[in-house]
């Protein structure tokens, strides 16, 4: 199938595409890397009037360090971030998941802007995101605003971007954690995952103990699990509570399901994973 028609415009400013947004609504909608939204036009999922393509607002480009964070911008490529010494030395957990991300070739188009926008809850830099407590920066006509992550993801591909709104650049708060733990079952390597767990903790001895716990591929949007990192530190963080605990992983999390996987399994698969990362947590520390 192919698209239906539609105007295209490349401007290069933002304050370009706010006067597009301006003048056709709904009916415009951004293109970065096209990697999801391409793939959706030719299937007639999206028709919108008009593409605006973002790809050359040098704005939204880039990746640098900027007051105790690592801002990356909207149109940075998968590869750029996977390939990014300075996301490796700051944020290793973004690191050690972007290989992850689809194919080589999807990586080299993609962008990180997209990826929250689409917000496919089997991704895994919405998840990342949610772990490492980023913020997502927008603009629109009426000005800036910054989304904690956790507020970003709503729902199934629905994120708390308003009409008009561009993802700008995400932040993230550099050497926040000291230990990290990446996993993710996936049919084949490149795929969505089936269940994956994105895991950031902070164990240096003047820090106040802190544990990021994050599920992606086993509901609606990622998911912080809260009452596990508590009970693990309430109970001690070894192996006997982390086997003791392990039994009520995702009993309160209302599991999808996807084409090849019931709720059931999905949560059998977490279970194992969770249990897996743990231990892995544990044997760093
Ligand atoms: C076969 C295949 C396998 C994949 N596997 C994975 C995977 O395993 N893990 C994973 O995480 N992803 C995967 N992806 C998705 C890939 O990472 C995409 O690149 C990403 O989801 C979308 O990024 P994009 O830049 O291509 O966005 P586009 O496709 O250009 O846009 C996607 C949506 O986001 C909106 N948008 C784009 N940029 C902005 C912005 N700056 N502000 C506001 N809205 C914006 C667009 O309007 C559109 O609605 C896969 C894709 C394919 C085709």
């Amino acid at each position: 199938m192919k698209s239906s028609n539609f105007s295209y415009s490349r401007p290069t400013t933002l304050a370009e595409v706010f006067e597009i947004f301006d003048h056709y609504g709904d009916d415009a909608l951004l293109l970065a890397g096209g990697q999801s939204l391409v793939p959706s036009l030719n299937m007639r999922l999206s028709n919108p009037s008009v593409l605006i393509d973002i790809n050359r607002i040098s704005e939204l480009q880039g990746l640098i360090e900027e007051d105790g964070n690592l801002k990356i911008g909207a149109l940075t490529r998968h590869y750029e971030v996977e390939s990014s010494s300075i996301v490796e030395k700051h944020v290793p957990l973004l690191h050690m998941a972007m290989p992850y991300v689809a194919h080589t070739a999807i990586r080299s188009r993609g962008t990180f802007g997209g990826s929250l926008a689409f917000a496919d809850a089997a991704a895994e830099i919405p998840a990342i995101t949610l772990t490492c407590e980023a913020i997502i920066q927008v603009q629109s006509q009426q000005g800036k605003r910054q989304i904690a992550a956790i507020d970003f993801f709503q729902g199934l591909y629905s994120t708390d971007l308003q009409k008009g709104e561009i993802i700008t650049s995400v932040l993230f708060p550099k050497n926040n954690f000291t230990h990290f733990v990446f996993k993710e079952f996936a049919r084949r390597q490149g795929d969505y995952a089936t269940v994956g767990i994105a895991i950031a903790a902070n164990f240096e001895r003047n820090a106040h103990p802190k544990l990021r716990i994050v599920y992606f591929g086993v509901s609606d949007r990622p998911i912080v699990d809260i009452q596990l990192a508590h009970d693990l530190f309430a109970q001690g963080f070894n192996t006997d509570s982390i086997h003791q605990l392990i039994n009520r992983v995702g009993n309160d999390v209302d599991m999808t399901t996807d084409i090849y996987h019931d709720a059931q399994t999905k949560h059998h698969l977490l279970k194992v994973i969770v249990k897996r990362a743990l231990l892995e947590l544990l044997g760093k520390v």
